[in-house]
This record gives C-alpha cells, sequence and structure tokens, in this order.
C-alpha cells in the first residue's frame, strides 16, 4: 500500500500502482468523471499514470488552471492531427497551451491558411475528437525519434529532440496520430466537445527573424459547447470596451508614430480626466500626512549603479543619455525610489520625524519589445502614482494599515467593488536569497499579514514570491465582465535604505536605518485609465467624467440660451458644452451618446420660455422637467456621493 496525500491534507491508503483516477474514484465517482488530469508530488501526469511511491496528490479539473493547461495541450494534439490531415506534407513544430487557448505552430510550405479555411479545420477537429480514443505516452529512445521524423523531412521536431537526452524523449499516440511531447494529457478526445479556430498569424521558428517563417493557428477548446459560447461573448463584449477604441472615440489619448512606439499622447479630454484622478489622490494623500516632492526625468547613472537597478536592469533598459562634454552620463527615470532616498537625506532625521511620506506622480521610463507594446497598459514612458514612506520598524504596521486604507478608498470611489489581495513571503528554505534580518522580515510578513485580515481582505498567500528586498502586497481588481487585472502594489523594503545608507537618530542616540516602502494605489496613471475604461466600459464616474452635461438646442434659434445655461451650470461647478452645429436633434443626442455624456439637456421653445430643464440620461433616456438649481443638486449630489465613500 502507498499513501496518498491530498491538498487538504487527508492521507488516503490505496495499493501500490495506483493511478491519479483511482485517487479520485477513492474519493467520489461524480467527482472522478471531473478530474481530468493530475499533479503528483511536482510532476503534471496523465490520470492513468501508475503511482508508485508514497506522494502527494492533486487532482485537476476543467476549472483549474492545470487542469485547462492539461485540456488546451491535448487540444493542440487535435489540431495538430487535423492539420496534417487537411494539408496532407505540414509539418509540425510546437504547440503550446496558453493563458486563453493554444496554439500550434506549423510549416505548410507553399500553402496558407486563410479565414475562410477555419470552418473546415473546425469540422476536422471534432471529427476526430468525437472519435473519443485515448491519449497515450509511451517512451522512445533518441535513435527511434529521430529516424521517424527524418524519414518525414521533418527538420523541426529533428532540431528539438536532438537537443534531449537519450531516455528521456516521448511520444504521445492517439488514433493515427503522434507527437513528440512530454506528457499532460487528459485521458481521451472525446472530452472535448466545443472548438474554433481564433486566429492564424506569422510566427518565426524559434521565434528568430533569420529562420523560417511558420504558420501559428490559434484555437480554443472546451468540455460544453455553452462555456465556448460564453467565451466568444465575453470576447465581444471585451472588444466593445477595448480602451484603445474608446479612446479614441472618446478623445481621451493618442499615439503617433512620429513621437514614437508606446508613448502615449493625452488629448484635452483624456488630460482632464487624468488631472482630476490625480486631484482626487493628492487630496487624499495630504490628509494621509504626504508630502508632495518633484523629481527630474532622467538620473545619473551612478544614481541607478547605487540602487542596483542597473545592475540588474541596465542591459535591458533605454541605453545612457551622453552629455557632448564633461563625460557624463545619465539614464531616463525607471522608477522614483532612488530620487526619494536622495530627498530623505537631504535633511538629518531623527525618530521623532518619522514617518515620512513622499509623494511624487513621477514619470518613468522603461524600454519595452515594440511587439509587447499593447494600448495604455503595455507603455514605454509612464507615469506611477508613486510614494515612499521611510518609517521605524516599530511603525511599520501602522503605516502599512493606512496605506491599505487609502487603497481601499481609491478602489470604492471608482467603482472596483471586487478584488482579491495576494500576500508575497519570502521562501523559509532559501533565506540567503534574500536581504535583511530574520528579525526585520519576520515583522514585516506578521504586519502584512496581520493587517490584511483585520482589513477583512479577501488574500491568497504566495510563499516564495516576496521581492529579494522584502514582502509585497499587491491588488488584483476584478473587471465588470468578470476580467482580473493586477492595479496596485503596496511593498516593503530594507534594501534602498541599506544600499543608499539612509538613517535617523533613535531614542537612545544611536544611529538606526528606517524601512521603506514603496506603494502605488493606481499602479500607473496609464494603466489604471486602460483598466478603467474597460470596466466601465466609457461610462466614468460623473466626477471624472470628462463632460457632464451636453446642452442640445433644437435649432440655431437657442444656441445663445444654452451658452447661457452652460454659463450658470459652471457656476454650480458643472462642466458641458454647447453642441451648437447645424445638425438635427437627433444626430446631437446619437453624438452626444457616443461620447457618452451622462446628461443631455434639450432645449427648444418651451424650455426657453419656461425657463426649465428637459433632462435626458445617457442609457436611460428622458428623465423629466428639471429647474436649473434642481438639476445642479442632482449632478453635484451625484458627484458626492461617488467620492466619498460610506
Ligand atoms: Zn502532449
Ligand atoms: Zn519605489
Amino acid at each position: 500500500m502507498i499513501k496518498i496525500t491530498l491538498p487538504d491534507g487527508a492521507v488516503k491508503e490505496l495499493p501500490k500502482g495506483s493511478t491519479p483516477m483511482d485517487v479520485a474514484k477513492s474519493i467520489s465517482e461524480g467527482f472522478a468523471r471531473n478530474v481530468i488530469s493530475a499533479k503528483v508530488n511536482d510532476n503534471t501526469v496523465e490520470v492513468t499514470t501508475p503511482i508508485t511511491t508514497d506522494a502527494n496528490v492533486t487532482l485537476y479539473t476543467f476549472n483549474d488552471t492545470d487542469g485547462k493547461k492539461a485540456f488546451w495541450h491535448s487540444s493542440a494534439h487535435i489540431l495538430a492531427q487535423a492539420l496534417e490531415k487537411l494539408y496532407p506534407g505540414v509539418k509540425l513544430t510546437i504547440g503550446p497551451a496558453i493563458e486563453n487557448g493554444f496554439y500550434y505552430d506549423v510549416d505548410t510550405g507553399e500553402e496558407t491558411i486563410h479565414e475562410a479555411d477555419f470552418k473546415k479545420i473546425e469540422d476536422k477537429f471534432l471529427e476526430l475528437a468525437r472519435q473519443k480514443v485515448d491519449f497515450s505516452l509511451r517512451d522512445v529512445s533518441k535513435a527511434d525519434a529521430l529516424a521517424k521524423y527524418k524519414a518525414e523531412g521533418n527538420e523541426y521536431k529533428v532540431e528539438l529532440i536532438e537537443n534531449l537526452a537519450d531516455g528521456e524523449i516521448t511520444f504521445c499516440d492517439h488514433s493515427d496520430f503522434t507527437d513528440l511531447c512530454r506528457g499532460g494529457h487528459i485521458p481521451n478526445t472525446g472530452i472535448v466537445k466545443a472548438f474554433k479556430v481564433m486566429s492564424v498569424a506569422g510566427a518565426y521558428w524559434r521565434a528568430d527573424q533569420t529562420k523560417n517563417q511558420l504558420v501559428r493557428v490559434y484555437g480554443i477548446s472546451f468540455p460544453k459547447q455553452k462555456l465556448l459560447t460564453e467565451y466568444l461573448e465575453l470576447l465581444e463584449e471585451a472588444k466593445k470596451r477595448d480602451h484603445r477604441k474608446l479612446g479614441k472615440e472618446l478623445g481621451l489619448f493618442a499615439f503617433s508614430q512620429k513621437v514614437g512606439h508606446g508613448l502615449p499622447l493625452w488629448l484635452p479630454a483624456g488630460a482632464m480626466l487624468r488631472e482630476r484622478l490625480e486631484q482626487f489622490l493628492k487630496k487624499a494623500q495630504l490628509k494621509a500626512g504626504y508630502l508632495p516632492v518633484i523629481t527630474p526625468h532622467i538620473g545619473n547613472k551612478e544614481l541607478y549603479v547605487c540602487s542596483g537597478h542597473y545592475e540588474k536592469y541596465g542591459a535591458d533598459s533605454f541605453q545612457p543619455i551622453l552629455t557632448p562634454h564633461e563625460g557624463e552620463e545619465f539614464l531616463l527615470k525607471p522608477m522614483n525610489c532612488p530620487h526619494h532616498c536622495e530627498i530623505y537625506k537631504t535633511s538629518p532625521k531623527s525618530y521623532k520625524d518619522l514617518p515620512v511620506r513622499y509623494a511624487e506622480f513621477g514619470t518613468v521610463y522603461r524600454y519595452e519589445q515594440s511587439g509587447e507594446l499593447h494600448g495604455l497598459t503595455r507603455v514605454r514612458g509612464f507615469t506611477q502614482d508613486d510614494a515612499h514612506l521611510f518609517c521605524r520598524p516599530d511603525q511599520l504596521e501602522d503605516e502599512f494599515k493606512k496605506v491599505i486604507d487609502l487603497v481601499l478608498y481609491v478602489f470604492k470611489a471608482l467603482g472596483f467593488e471586487e478584488f482579491t489581495a495576494q500576500i508575497s513571503l519570502r521562501d523559509p528554505e532559501n533565506k540567503e536569497k534574500y536581504i535583511g534580518t530574520d528579525e526585520n522580515w519576520e515583522k514585516a510578513e506578521q504586519a502584512i499579514i496581520k493587517t490584511s485580515a483585520e482589513k477583512g481582505l479577501d488574500t491568497v498567500i504566495e510563499t516564495g514570491e516576496a521581492a529579494f528586498y522584502g514582502p509585497k502586497l499587491d491588488f488584483m481588481v476584478k473587471d465588470a465582465i468578470g476580467r482580473k487585472w493586477q492595479l496596485g502594489t503596496i511593498q516593503v523594503d530594507y534594501n534602498l535604505p541599506e544600499r543608499f545608507e539612509l538613517e535617523y537618530k533613535g531614542s537612545d542616540n544611536e544611529m538606526h536605518r528606517p524601512v521603506m516602502i514603496h506603494r502605488a494605489p493606481f499602479g500607473s496613471m496609464e494603466r489604471f485609465i486602460a483598466v478603467l475604461i474597460e470596466h466601465c466600459a466609457g461610462n466614468f464616474p460623473l466626477w471624472l467624467t470628462p463632460d457632464q452635461v451636453a446642452i442640445l438646442p433644437i435649432s440655431e434659434k437657442y444656441n445663445e440660451s444654452c451658452k447661457n445655461i452652460l454659463n450658470s451650470l459652471n457656476n454650480y461647478d458643472i462642466r458641458g458644452f454647447v453642441d451648437d452645429r447645424n445638425e438635427k436633434i437627433g444626430r446631437k443626442i446619437r453624438d452626444a451618446e457616443v461620447k457618452k455624456v451622462p446628461y443631455m439637456l434639450i432645449i427648444g421653445e418651451k424650455e426657453v420660455e419656461s425657463g426649465s430643464l428637459a433632462v435626458r440620461r445617457h442609457g436611460k433616456g428622458d428623465i423629466g422637467e428639471f429647474t436649473e438649481k434642481d438639476f445642479a443638486d442632482l449632478v453635484n449630489q451625484e458627484v458626492e456621493k461617488l467620492i466619498i465613500p460610506s
């Protein structure tokens, strides 16, 4: 008998040679029907792989990330089989599972795969899947493996095998199809009930532009048709909310090839929105005792040598800027922290001066390959809502708590009701990987765990995920259509105070090192606004939206009256515009809807005579007649409600 330990700590005794599927059945037959993959100790295995020693076993269904991975990995085999049948002579290369689905890179020779071919590939895939044949893994000698692919003239697989050691090569068979594979499959093809080709793209072998160009076929598959339908609906919804599309429609930001890849240009409406976000946070920070600082966009290379940043990232960063004379080297600022450390050092500090909290909307520049850039979420220049708090070790817990409060305040004001937090701790088995004393780590980790619990955060703890300089807390928000985005972060740091030799005089008259907290509730303005656009589909909270009201005269006769209305609304701190174009009122309403302006006032003869306003709410339609004062109260109450959390 062998002892099988399950993730919840339960232990099962089963005959030696039992499989993960046997383990699943020993739990329940119903559960076993959904189990598609397993991990034995740290190895992903087939559910039919015999277990010969005591082991930790994790069982996966499609609902688990690892289960999906096995499902999509196996689906890639079926896709390759379908492509072989449809494109005789096609050469297979690699086909991994990815975050959403999988792809297979193939060399189709002279042929190309077009969108018109997707249906035929999908049909063939499903026909093969329905045969419900088992996936089975077998050992193969290096010589035999090479012989198979040499005979087929597949130089790609030959190259892959040549880099493998004899004795560790396996093939996976299902029906008449065989592929070089390490394993990790679902039991059989029949479990895959729905499949769609998502796209095709060009890809170079080994991502090397000097090598052959291949066709990458992206697909996704599910164990139920309903799940595929839901996934496609989600994609449609995501497309409508895409911040790149809405950013253009709402006139928020733009990119220019001439300015450069990944360098966003904020247009007036976007810049004002961003300004309001900054003001909102600045106000909250001022209340919380932060002090504003401003630092330059470049810094002497020596600064980043001192911080350790240059050694770690220098080669993958923008390269130093040289002065024409004097031989100085500067770097575009990749992070604000070293600058803030130098600010700390401008005056001697005593224990009574701490904590000090320096805040800056600091613009930083990081090199990203042009292929990696994506709208506002992956850019080369961005502004962090950064702050660095320097405190005594005994103040850490309290400071951490206050930072969490601030992050929660921000999320709440912007309508991110659902979020989770990840606590990253050091790996206690590998303490030498981290800097700082055991005592300080212990204190910092406990401070994060304790304060997160006190604040009622929904947290997961990841051991070994801490930065080498300290533990951290990262926030993931769930948007309106269920996608998760990483936003804010709070990090404890023992490294920079050490490197910059930061000190304060303690009550014992000795010099001590402060602890540093890095924090950014938004993360970056660019990323945050991108996520916010997609979360609210461009329907910003009223306090933030570019225009709160569009005033639409029914004919040009009323343009002047409308301008007067706007003036008096401005006096109530309400912003908007008059659409005085020579257009039909229907057109003006439609355009204001596209711009997602929350309120529309339709002004014609009746309104001008009675002095009342006919109000339309975006997405709702007419909401009735208001006096100017009542309308202003309505707007301002909504503004207030959204920025003051209950
Ligand atoms: Zn495989
Ligand atoms: Zn920092």
